[in-house]
């Protein structure tokens, strides 16, 4: 293991060790005392033995995609686990096993090579420790649930430094909590057990339509008309950004589109087909039953969100029952031009069902989030005071918030659900009592 320390480390080196692998120009100024780069279990024993011995917290980093930055805080001793990478795939059980700074591509790439898929997260170089120990919105979510559900075990190294293998046999209260507490997740995972599933035979097909501005109800009634029908493993997902040369309003698009995982292209065909057969007149582009792949959904993400940007996000669970058009009218209609977005996620039918019983909870048939992004640093308070604004009124018609894609700073339980916040609460209390690890920063949990 490599350790940077403030105090005896060229500050560059020491800065550059404190940041490496955000995504997120937006930080907080926290620094920690010092970087453990870690590559094994065994460092990560000896980073918390160390901990205890300087009386200093632990902050985690895997993939260092988290919107708030989770993993910078002040005077902590921050285990950078990004370069650890290690995967295994068993193809007799359709199980993989995964250090935590794999990303959703690593994964995939590896996994695809066997003819298997995971529900692992849109952008290709999240990592998968804060993806799936928070849920995991992946790949037709609205079929295939969270990416969590799918973690058969998780390795944990806890704050007393004890090695476990938690799943529903043993540490079942770790393994619990592993599905859904993120940033709030009392230890840390050093490999995920992940369960695959077979891979589209055929192949990946889509199709998408781009609406203007001024067809933004026509465009999402639709969108949301054709839900109770569409096709399980079709996924949707209306996104509202910028053409053109994205300095005005009337630059606003509205891509709505359709990703088919359907096990043949028949059946992909079909399903696409409906979608094409009922869409409503006005697109300025579409394209129909598209061949496609996982390459170039995780290209056009990485397109969308660009790297060195300054990021702040916000999302909601809106209620079943509103009328979501209307509800989410101004927050799409006024996005602020540039590189933002905003989009529409609907989670039907997988909202519908009876969840397992873990720490992940909170969900709706609709979620909705902006990524609010800018280039420059002086741009951010405007950014984010819109951002602020315009969810306030939102939350008015939500059921809670993802807190993947949120800054943390509403009580648990909009994160968890009352039940579930308090049993994840406890939890915290029996394996950190002491508080070794950094946890979330601003929804305090351990009270
Ligand atoms: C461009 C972009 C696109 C995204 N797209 C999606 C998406 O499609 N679906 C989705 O669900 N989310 C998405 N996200 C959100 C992303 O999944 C989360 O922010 C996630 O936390 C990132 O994980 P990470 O390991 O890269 O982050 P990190 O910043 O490294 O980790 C976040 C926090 O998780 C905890 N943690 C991480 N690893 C461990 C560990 N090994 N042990 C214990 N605790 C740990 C720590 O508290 C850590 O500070 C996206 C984010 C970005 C920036």
């Amino acid at each position: 293991m490599h350790i940077v320390h403030r105090e005896s480390e060229d500050p560059t080196k020491y800065e550059m060790a404190c940041l490496s692998g955000i995504f997120n120009l937006r930080r907080p100024p926290h620094r920690p005392v010092a970087v453990i780069q870690v590559t094994s279990a065994d460092d990560i024993i000896e980073a918390v033995r160390l901990a205890h011995q300087q009386q200093c917290q632990i902050a985690v980093r895997s993939g260092g995609h988290s919107m708030a930055v989770w993993s910078l805080h002040p005077d902590s001793l921050l285990l950078d686990m990004g370069k650890w990478k290690e995967l295994a795939v068993d193809t007799d059980r359709g199980i993989t096993t995964a250090t935590p700074s794999i990303t959703s591509k690593e994964l995939s790439d590896a996994v695809m090579q066997h003819d298997f898929i995971f529900p692992g997260g849109h952008c290709p170089d999240v990592g998968l420790g804060g993806f799936l120990l928070q849920g995991g919105m992946g790949l037709n979510a609205r079929n295939w649930g969270w990416a969590c559900e799918s973690l058969a075990a998780v390795e944990v190294i806890t704050a007393q430094g004890k090695q476990l293998l938690c799943n529903a046999q043993q540490n079942e209260d770790l393994y619990w909590a592993a599905r859904g507490a993120g940033p709030a997740f009392p230890g840390i995972v050093t490999k995920f057990h992940l369960q695959l599933r077979p891979a589209p035979a055929q192949g990946i097909r889509s199709s998408g339509y781009i609406y203007p501005r001024a067809l933004y109800r026509t465009a999402f009634e639709w969108a949301l008309s054709l839900i109770p029908q569409t096709d399980h493993n079709t996924e949707v997902v209306m996104v509202a950004h910028y053409g053109g040369d994205r300095t005005s309003l009337d630059d606003l698009q509205f891509l709505v589109y359709f990703v088919s995982m359907e096990a043949t292209m028949s059946k992909a065909q079909s399903a696409l087909q409906q979608v094409q057969d009922t869409r409503p007149a006005g697109t300025l582009v579409e394209w129909f039953y598209q061949e496609d792949s996982l390459d170039r959904l995780y290209n056009n993400q990485h397109q969308a969100n660009p790297h060195s940007h300054y990021y702040y996000t916000d999302n909601v669970f809106l209620d079943n029952d509103v009328d979501v058009t209307l509800s989410l009218e101004e927050a799409f209609l006024t996005l602020p031009p540039g590189k933002s977005s905003a989009f529409w996620y609907p989670m039907y039918p997988h909202s519908r069902r009876v969840l397992p019983d873990m720490a992940f909870g909170v969900q709706s048939d609709h979620h909705f989030c902006i990524y609010s992004i800018c280039e420059a640093e002086n741009e951010v308070p405007r950014y984010r005071t819109w951002v602020d604004e315009i969810m306030g009124r939102i939350r008015l018609h939500a059921v809670g918030a993802y807190i993947g894609e949120s800054h943390g700073s509403h009580p648990p339980s909009w994160y968890w659900g009352e039940e579930r916040a308090d049993r994840l609460a406890a939890i915290y209390r029996k394996w950190d009592a002491g508080r070794l690890f950094t946890g979330v920063q601003s929804a305090e949990l351990n009270n």
